[in-house]
């Protein structure tokens, strides 16, 4: 059986391109020598590929940025606004590329960069393409050519990996009214052909197309482009191999289209959806010619493989078509996982038992490569020892008493449909939270987060090398915190925070309190560019130890007569944020945290504290692929909020927080939530967001965010006045907040005052008005 790789990691396995680029933004480097670390980093993956013994090694993977906004590139979908960059400023495609990616400021130039969205559910984020009416498309970029080329001297026949047509215009947005970003497809197969033919003359024989849109739900257009495509593709290039990939989820209605595509290969991740090869094997594949590529590894978790498992379904794929219409692969680019567990060997950060269920991108290229010894009829004694001690490493994690604590489970398994209910409607506790709190209309909060300066985050830094006692690290954030309630007193906030200075990020600092998480040290993952993040790893059962907010909370209340928000992270935006164990559904991960974070809510509440807020921007994003998961989904996400938040009295009021997404297609879900007050940033689209809750009727309290915290300008009074009353015509008054659009950690003190205190004079003002 051919084995296969469709991505590797771009960033290196010490971060080198983040590095190399940040350097070369600071003008610390220069072109040569960034693209000197950008070669070294691809001719690593290819040997690092072959030595793992990967017969087909992908190329083109490799992006400076972003493989979506290589293939603007490519395909010279470059927006009006960078020509005056490209003919004036005469840049370098390396230039341009970061123009689009990051905006150029420079000169008296101001030009906007291209917009970032998430990469399908991954937390990997492209530039979205942009195109007109009267979109253009020429080959620009020969990137991908080069690097076949580059590939092919240094000794490897490499397939290179194209994002295919159609899910390059759908990934993308028209930028115009009057036409649909398909229609353009006639006018871009040209250029993709003329790809293909100058790689056909450097004789590349096997190609990748990725087409992940067909993990969505497509119409009939939709699918019938794909077709068009690749019949396109195949009858001008009847010798060539196409593997058409797509990922993250089962085709589902577009089966039979990718079924029945003229392309040599076409490839499944079944790891996300293993029973599509059962519905495959019972068409009539087995008359056709078409392989089938087993996306049998995980590219999407830090877990082992389960061989037995593994090998189970590459058996009933080899008794129907055949160990030569067969290739073995991960699942999908291996992008979304980190490079290499070898590096892991801090055992104080990751024991080594984990660590012995675990494996990153280099540890799954062997998987690939074992898996199909192990599926030959005679199997290297290697690979026979390998399948020994991947069965003891499964048997290990399945009895484990680090991952499974029977107290939790049995806990979570005692959830009764009470708990996750609050005791009295929504309107009754309004009035017993009134009774304690006593707000004014139009109450005035923040989300959460103050700035971390330079200074905070010194602090952390030195606490953790040991440079600042815990006594001295603990009095620095209290006086910070200190300083920020007095602040807040001062300018008149009605609801205060303390301001979350003593934690890094939020997911990280209840991941590193609570039982059943572990931290890597070099388990980075890109994000965007050249941001990398590094996921706590979800290992075992989830429990708290201790209370893990209480502390500071306490204290900034004890300073202020006014009420201080308890400040917390839901569990399915930690669930989110992490790799996840994958030995039981997703839904009993999110439950078992819902209980703690439940356990805390009480101790805070206990502690004095009124208001608590429980953040999940992460809700939106975690919503599946496929539509006819979505119901699923939203039961368990609110049902897990509401186990976290519903063991409280009627007078505790609770707040959420959502953000980064357009929620107009979960209202119903949000509303079932039922917060006390949700602040929701809106500054993106902030009546079309209203006007979807009022046309829901709403019931709680919302706060719609009056600024946009994502840049350092200063909203006028008049500007949050305004949109208060623009508010007030679709929502009753008397449910309005007054607050930011999200946590002001990014931003400075200076622009975070004089906008905070704004935002307070407009409450006032619009107090006096009605
Ligand atoms: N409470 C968090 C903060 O203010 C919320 C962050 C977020 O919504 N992403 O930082
Ligand atoms: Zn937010």
């Amino acid at each position: 059986m051919i084995t296969h790789n469709l991505g590797y990691p771009r960033i290196g396995a010490h971060r080198e391109l983040k590095k190399a680029n940040e350097a070369y933004w600071a003008g610390k480097i220069n072109a040569t020598e960034l693209e000197q670390t950008a070669r070294s980093i691809r001719l690593n993956n290819w040997y690092l590929q072959k030595d793992a013994g990967i017969d087909i090694i992908p190329c083109n993977d490799f992006s400076f940025y972003d493989h979506v906004l290589d293939t603007c590139l490519m395909t010279g979908a470059i927006p009006a606004r960078y020509h005056e960059l490209l003919v004036d400023k005469q840049l370098s495609q390396l230039d341009l590329q970061f123009a689009m990616a990051r905006g150029y400021q420079k000169e008296g130039l101001d030009v906007t960069a291209m917009e970032m969205t998430k990469w399908f559910d991954t937390n990997y984020h492209y530039i979205v393409p942009e195109f007109a009416a009267n979109q253009q498309f020429s080959l620009f970029s020969e990137k991908v050519i080069t690097q076949y080329h580059e590939a092919k001297r240094a000794g490897f026949q490499a397939k290179p990996v194209l994002l295919g047509p159609v899910s390059f215009l759908l990934l993308g947005k028209e930028k115009e009214k009057g036409f649909h970003r398909l229609q353009l497809l006639g006018k871009l197969l040209p250029v993709y052909l003329e790809v293909l033919s100058k790689l056909n003359d450097l004789d590349a024989h096997y190609i990748q197309f990725d087409e992940p849109c067909l993990s969505l739900n497509l119409n009939k257009v939709e699918q019938d482009a794909i077709t068009k495509a690749y019949t396109t593709f195949q009858q001008a290039f009847p010798h060539m191999h196409f593997i058409l990939a797509s990922y993250f989820e089962c085709y589902g209605e577009n089966l039979q289209t990718a079924l029945n595509l003229p392309v040599q290969t076409l490839h499944l991740d079944l790891v996300r959806c293993p029973s599509q090869l059962d519905d495959i094997l019972a068409t009539d594949i087995k008359h056709k010619k078409l392989r089938l590529s087993l996306g049998v590894v995980d590219g999407r978790n830090i877990w082992k493989n389960d061989y037995d498992k593994s090998l189970a379904l590459i058996q009933k794929a080899q008794q129907a078509l055949g160990a030569d219409r067969l290739l073995l692969a991960p699942s999908c680019s291996l992008l979304h996982v980190p490079c290499d567990l070898d590096l892991e060997t801090d055992e104080a950060s990751l024991p080594a038992t984990i660590k012995s269920w675990m494996a990153f991108a280099k540890q799954k290229l062997d998987e690939v490569k074992t898996l199909a010894d192990l599926s030959t009829d005679n199997p290297s004694v290697n690979a026979l020892q390998d399948l020994k001690d991947n069965q003891a490493a499964m048997e290990s994690r399945r009895t484990s008493p680090l991952i499974h604590r029977p107290a939790v489970t049995a806990r979570a398994a005692a959830v009764t449909d009470t708990d996750a209910r609050r005791a009295t409607p929504f309107l009754q506790r309004k009035q017993a939270q009134q009774a304690v709190l006593r707000l004014p209309k139009f109450p005035t909060t923040t989300i959460g987060s103050f700035p971390q300066t330079p200074a905070v985050r010194s602090w952390r830094n030195k606490w953790k090398k040991g440079e600042l006692t815990p006594a001295e690290y603990d009095a620095l954030i209290k006086e910070e915190t200190a300083a920020s309630i007095r602040w807040q007193e001062e300018i008149g906030m009605d609801v205060l925070v303390h301001g979350e200075f003593e934690r890094n990020d939020m997911v990280e600092y209840f991941g590193e309190q609570l039982e059943g998480f572990v931290f890597t040290r070099y388990g980075w993952v890109q994000s965007y560019g050249s941001r990398c993040v590094k996921p706590p790893v979800i290992f075992g059962d989830v429990s708290r130890k201790d209370a893990m907010t209480v502390y500071y909370t306490r204290y900034a209340q004890s300073l202020t007569n006014r009420p201080v928000k308890g400040m917390l992270t839901g569990p399915v935006t930690i669930l989110q944020w992490s790799f996840v164990r994958n030995d039981q559904p997703r839904a009993a991960t999110c439950l078992q945290i819902a209980l703690a974070i439940r356990d805390e809510v009480s101790d805070l509440e206990a502690a004095g504290i009124k208001v608590i807020q429980i953040d999940e921007p992460a809700l939106r994003e975690g919503l599946p692929l496929r539509k006819e998961n979505w119901e699923k989904y939203l039961y368990h996400a609110v049902r897990a909020f509401k186990v976290a938040s519903s063991g409280v009295q009627d007078k505790t009021q609770i707040h959420t927080h959502m953000c980064y997404a357009e929620f107009n297609d979960i209202f119903e879900s949000i509303a079932a939530l039922d917060a006390d007050v949700i602040t929701i940033e809106t500054s993106r689209s902030q009546n079309e967001l209203l006007e979807g809750f009022a046309s829901f009727q709403y019931p709680n309290d919302i706060g719609p965010g009056v600024y946009d915290i994502h840049s350092p300008r200063i909203p006028a009074e008049e500007e949050m006045v305004d949109l208060m009353e623009k508010a007030m015509t679709v929502i009753p008054a008397d449910q309005l907040w007054v607050n930011p659009d999200c946590g002001l950690k990014t931003r400075d003190w200076p622009e975070t005052k004089a906008a905070v205190a704004a935002m307070v004079a407009a409450a006032k003002t619009l107090r006096n008005k009605v």
